[in-house]
């Protein structure tokens, strides 16, 4: 179904044109320009198919994939040029040098949480990089799907860069197909397919997973701001964020007052009835919709817990154990469970058995417990004392780690997952030290023993 398109891609990066600075420059700047000139479509479709106001449409999606154009053309040059690396005496003499090779023709697929951002975002690299590129984008943010099509097709011909549309026929197709490398964002359960059939082609993979990430409170300077932090990093496109905080675990005696502070910053954000909010975004679909009610206990909500057709308000649960539905599955949506505890030991002990999370938050103000927390746990990234902002920073490699994915990008990350790093070493044919040659003698190998320590 899709080999046509992948000789195509294949025949045109052979032809060597997508490797030169100037060509991959171009690029980028065109996909800049057409992302300024879509910006409102890309908006309302964004609105229609989350209902994202043009505030959080422009903050998390277009604004994110135009600060990383802007970014990595800046230093593009920088990443490009061959590197010279340092050797022993035992290569005497010769030049090693490290370059970095595009692989090919690479397939992303993306899912329908930021459609628009995690779509476009690992494109970058890939043109940054010099491949070329074919995008499945998610088949249930469909006008986002839509206008991604319509601006991919209005500006770079299908054997450079190519967006796929439909669902999961259409992303098994692709996944038969040989590519050179693949980039996926979605769910750990897919992801574990990607890989499956990633390996029949022995094709390297990114996998940026989702998981449970938590939320650690152990103790508070200001209760209003990290209630605020929190609700926003749980409540921005109304939970449906990879690295939202999944749960709080809190200790005991903070509970009462953080409950009281979330329930005051929820009131501040989307005022006393959310789900009419203009600003609060819906449910992607009946199925996701769902899946969600059925994991609130009405029984454990202490707040919000009402719902329409298409939203579901903010709902805090209290009282949650490990045994409640809502433990048992990444909750992707405006439910967030409390936990709490007497002595962050029993947090960490239980947090090292359970899969390691894509996000970890980290409340306090004590210099130890950060300490503490960054060594003994695992995790994707964290923010401490907030949320969500080690993504913002495109220093910082964007992944997870075991069932949260493998891999990572954003920023120079970007660039070099994409890329191939090719050592070569250059060696001088004017000197040649004969040491390694046979016959062996007792006198070389000493020599070598103490050239190699
Ligand atoms: P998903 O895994 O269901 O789908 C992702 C993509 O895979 C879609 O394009 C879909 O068409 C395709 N797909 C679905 N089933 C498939 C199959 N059987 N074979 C081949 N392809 C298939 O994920 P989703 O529901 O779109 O997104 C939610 C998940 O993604 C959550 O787990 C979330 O945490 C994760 N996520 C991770 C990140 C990140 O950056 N790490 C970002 C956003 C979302």
């Amino acid at each position: 179904m899709f080999s046509e398109l992948l000789n195509l891609q294949r025949e045109f990066f052979l032809s060597g044109k997508t490797k030169s600075y100037a060509f991959r420059m171009k690029q980028l700047t065109l996909l800049c320009e057409t992302i300024n000139r879509y910006e409102n479509e890309i908006i309302e479709a964004l609105y229609q198919d989350l209902g994202k106001s043009s505030f959080e449409a422009y903050l998390t999606e277009i604004g994110v994939v135009k600060k990383e154009i802007k970014d990595i053309k800046k230093y593009l040059k920088r990443y490009m040029k061959p590197q010279r690396v340092q050797h022993g005496i035992a290569l005497f003499k010769a030049k090693s040098m490290l370059f970095q090779e595009p692989y090919g023709t690479v397939l992303i697929i993306a899912p329908w949480n930021y459609p628009f951002q995690l779509a476009i975002a690992p494109l970058i690299g890939a043109i940054a990089a010099g491949n070329t590129a074919v995008i499945k984008v998610s088949e249930y943010a469909m006008h986002t799907e839509k206008i991604l099509v319509k601006m991919i097709e209005e500006t770079f011909s299908e054997e450079y860069i190519k967006v796929i549309t439909g669902g999961v026929n259409e992303s098994q197709e692709l996944l038969s197909e040989h590519f050179d490398y693949i980039f996926f964002t979605g769910s750990p359960a897919v992801g574990k397919i990607v890989m499956k059939n990633a390996s029949e082609h022995l094709t390297p993979v990114t996998l940026e997973l989702g998981g449970k990430s938590p939320a650690i409170i152990e103790d508070v300077k200001d209760i209003a701001l990290i209630s605020k932090r929190i609700a926003y990093g749980k409540f921005i496109n109304a939970g449906q964020t990879c690295i939202a905080p999944d749960y709080i675990w809190v200790k005991e005696e903070l509970k009462d007052s953080l409950i009281q502070g979330l329930k005051e910053a929820i009131t501040l954000f989307f005022g006393n009835d959310p789900i009419n909010h203009e600003d609060y975004p819906k449910i992607i679909n009946q199925k996701h919709h769902d899946r969600l009610i059925h994991l609130i206990e009405d029984k454990k909500v202490v707040f919000g817990g009402n719902y329409n057709e298409i939203k579901i308000s903010p709902t805090i649960c209290d009282n949650v154990s490990w045994d409640d539905k809502m433990m048992q599955e990444e909750i992707f949506g405006p439910i967030l469970p409390i936990m709490s505890y007497k002595k962050l030991d029993e947090v960490i002990k239980t947090l090292k058995k359970k899969d390691k999370p894509l996000a970890l938050y980290l409340f306090t103000e004590k210099k130890n417990i950060k300490k503490k927390i960054v060594q003994e746990l695992s995790f994707g990234g964290a923010t401490i004392n907030d949320t969500l902002m080690h993504f913002a920073n495109e220093n910082l490699p964007f992944g997870g780690v075991g069932n949260s994915g493998m891999g990572a990008y954003h920023g120079k990350h970007s660039f070099y997952t994409f890329s191939h790093a090719k050592g070569v070493v250059d060696r001088s044919t004017n000197i040649d030290v004969t040491l390694r040659y046979m016959p062996t003698s007792d006198t070389n190998i000493k020599i070598i023993k103490k050239l190699m320590k």
